[in-house]
């Protein structure tokens, strides 16, 4: 209903698209727990099975607190469709299992989310899909990295730690010459700091369990695009199960709904603070795409609204240097989540990239002294005070 009227700004999408109402007349979202559903005769249910007639069938294929999810998201992101899925992980095995094969071959970003490394080297391996990795800072790698059966370019941007950005309009456009697919992992910036699709991207990915729920309750994801292309995610999501449950599109569907208010407040947060890290006497080095300093701000400004939420930054010494930061916060918590409305705070090269041995993690620019915050909604001033209780210590 709400793709009749495409021009709503993204604060009404966010708490308007999507919206069916029951017989009821509920205002806000119904939550419908239920597995299956019912047909009024032998010959409708035999029309909703062939799909002659539009409808619920069974969880694993839709459910409308599900479907109301999908469409929010989708006006979001300005995708003609979406399909959700139990995970962003699901959501990424989705997209590359609809539309690849036995043979084919992937290029990828280096600096991935880990679990989507481990994905393509050591699960999708098997099943005879490669990967080539390269640098998402250097197009030319890209297009040397093609090969004839070469079918999807993936990458995340800004990428993770480092906000390092990729240019999603040009990987596109070596993509397409070659009629290769353009898959974005968009889960730090959401729909409402960077829209891939309009930029040239095939698909969009996300992890809903970050910034989309935003508040570190429920699992989900999302693969977001043409209908042509999300239909063989959606037929391939019906046959091999991880869909989203009923429960936690409802959670989501109330988390789209303060996105652009928190996900605009969170990058404003972290925006003084890497302003005011970067001039921190025992700061070594601030990596954050908002910062004039970062070297692609410029590229930065062209696909993003603003710097988005994470901030990464070296302390003047290595690893016991940033784990006093670290162990020194009261506010902060440590843990590798983000997109949180609680900041959180991560020592990269003893966690989420501690199983890269020490010369990749060097060579990928993860240095013992790197610190990554995902900046929430506290006040700046209280996390200030919260580092600064640890780097006063170096
Ligand atoms: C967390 C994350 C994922 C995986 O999402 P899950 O919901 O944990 O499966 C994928 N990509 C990025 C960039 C992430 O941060």
């Amino acid at each position: 209903m709400m793709a009749e009227v495409p021009d709503y700004r993204p604060e009404t999408l966010a708490v308007r698209a999507g919206q069916q109402r029951s017989q009821f007349g509920e205002h806000s979202e119904a939550l419908y727990l239920t597995s299956s559903f019912v047909f009024p005769s032998a010959a409708a249910a035999a029309k909703r099975f062939s799909g002659e007639e539009e409808g619920n069938v069974y969880a694993r294929f839709t459910n409308p607190t599900v479907t109301m999810f999908e469409e929010r998201l989708a006006a979001l992101e300005g995708a003609e469709d979406c399909v959700a899925t139990a995970s962003g992980m699901a959501a990424i095995m989705a997209a590359v299992l609809a539309h690849l094969k036995q043979g084919d071959h992937i290029v990828a970003s280096n600096s991935l989310f880990g679990a989507t490394v481990q994905l393509f080297n050591n699960i999708l391996s098997r099943t005879g899909i490669t990967t080539t990795f390269v640098s998402h800072t250097d197009p030319a790698a890209w297009a040397a990295a093609i090969r004839p059966e070469t079918k999807l370019f993936f990458l995340e941007t800004p990428s993770n730690p480092l906000t390092e950005i990729a240019d999603i309009r040009q990987l596109a456009d070596i993509a397409h010459a070659k009629g290769i697919l353009v898959a974005v992992d968009n889960c730090f910036c959401t729909p409402i700091l960077q829209r891939p699709l309009d930029m040239g991207a095939d698909l969009v990915i996300h992890s809903a369990t970050k910034f989309l729920d935003g508040q570190g309750r429920v699992l989900g994801g999302a693969v977001c695009g043409p209908k042509k292309l999300t239909e063989e995610v959606f037929k391939y999501l019906r046959t091999a199960g991880p869909t989203l449950s009923a429960f936690n599109a409802w959670v989501l569907l109330k988390g789209l709904e303060t996105l652009k208010l928190r996900v605009e407040a969170q990058s404003a947060n972290a925006a003084q603070l890497a302003t005011w890290l970067e001039a921190h006497p025992k700061v070594a080095r601030v990596f954050y795409p908002g910062l004039p300093s970062h070297p692609q701000h410029e590229l930065a400004k062209t696909q993003q609204k603003s710097g988005g939420a994470i901030v990464a930054f070296e302390v003047k010494g290595a690893r016991e240097q940033a784990w006093q930061v670290v162990d020194n916060c009261r506010l902060l918590s440590i843990t590798a989540n983000l997109g949180d409305t609680k900041t959180t705070i991560t020592h990269p090269a003893s966690t989420t990239h501690g199983r890269i041995s020490p010369e990749a993690r060097a060579a990928a620019g993860i240095s013992e002294g790197l610190l990554r915050i995902a900046v929430g909604l506290e006040a700046v001033e209280d996390l200030k005070a919260d580092l600064e209780r640890g780097l006063s210590l170096i």
